[in-house]
């Protein structure tokens, strides 16, 4: 499928300056868990998880062995790289932690969870997966928009699996319920390569330069 299409003026505006490039140590990923996808997906984690690994930037993840989440934390521990998983005691009881972890941290709930992970990572890359991924990404996204952290948020679109979220999010900003200078706060590419490459360029948006100028007392 092909890319959304951006106009000519928006990308002229918006073009991503060259900056000196950021140093991840880690990156949270959040994937599916499900296993009845396209192979092409699991190639592309697995792929995701190699690029990582030979870039030294250790993984965080969700923590299980199933779906995209387990290949891509298999693909980094192909390439002996670190894996940090994070799962509530409930999945872990379940027996769906990943056994070869190099840590795997076991939380009691999904808020500890999400915030555990957060902190651990400099930067996060949502790939396809269903809704335990989409309400991550936007959970990562919101707390970026609002400066509760400043770290790139990138997709990895993958057979162009989030054409029509990409869609979605520039009629988000057309019609003015996302604010234009957060047009692009979520980086997205195709390829491991390019994503870690625009990641490492990306920035968040100051809450100060866009925040709105409050009306003066008395007019
Ligand atoms: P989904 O996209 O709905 O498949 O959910 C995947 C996301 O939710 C992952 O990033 C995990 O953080 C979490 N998750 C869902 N199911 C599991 C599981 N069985 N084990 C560990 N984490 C899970």
């Amino acid at each position: 499928m092909a890319e959304p299409q951006i106009s000519a003026h928006r990308k002229a505006r918006y073009r991503v300056s060259r900056r000196p490039m950021k140093t991840f140590h880690r990156i949270a990923v959040y994937c599916a868990s499900s296993n009845q996808i396209d192979p092409a997906y699991a190639a592309a984690a697995t792929a995701m998880g190699h690029a990582m690994a030979d870039q030294n930037i250790g993984l965080v993840f969700g923590g299980g062995s199933v779906g995209l989440m387990g290949t891509i934390a298999d693909a980094m521990i192909d390439r002996g790289g670190e894996v940090i998983g994070v799962i509530p005691q409930k999945l872990q009881d379940l027996e769906l932690g990943h056994p070869g972890c190099t840590a795997l941290h076991v939380v009691d709930t999904m808020h500890e969870r999400k915030q555990m992970m957060m902190d651990f990572a400099d930067a996060f890359i949502a790939m396809p997966g269903g809704f335990g991924t989409l309400e991550e990404l936007f959970e990562v996204v919101t707390w970026a928009q609002l400066n509760f952290h400043m770290k790139p948020v990138g997709i990895l679109n993958v057979e162009g699996f989030y054409d029509d979220l990409v869609r979605f999010i520039h009629h988000a900003v057309d019609k003015g319920f996302v604010r234009e200078e957060l047009r692009h706060l979520i980086t997205v590419d195709k390829t491991p390569m390019g994503l870690l490459e625009n990641l490492h360029q990306a920035t968040v948006p100051d809450l100060a330069t866009w925040l709105p100028v409050p009306p003066t007392r008395g007019t």
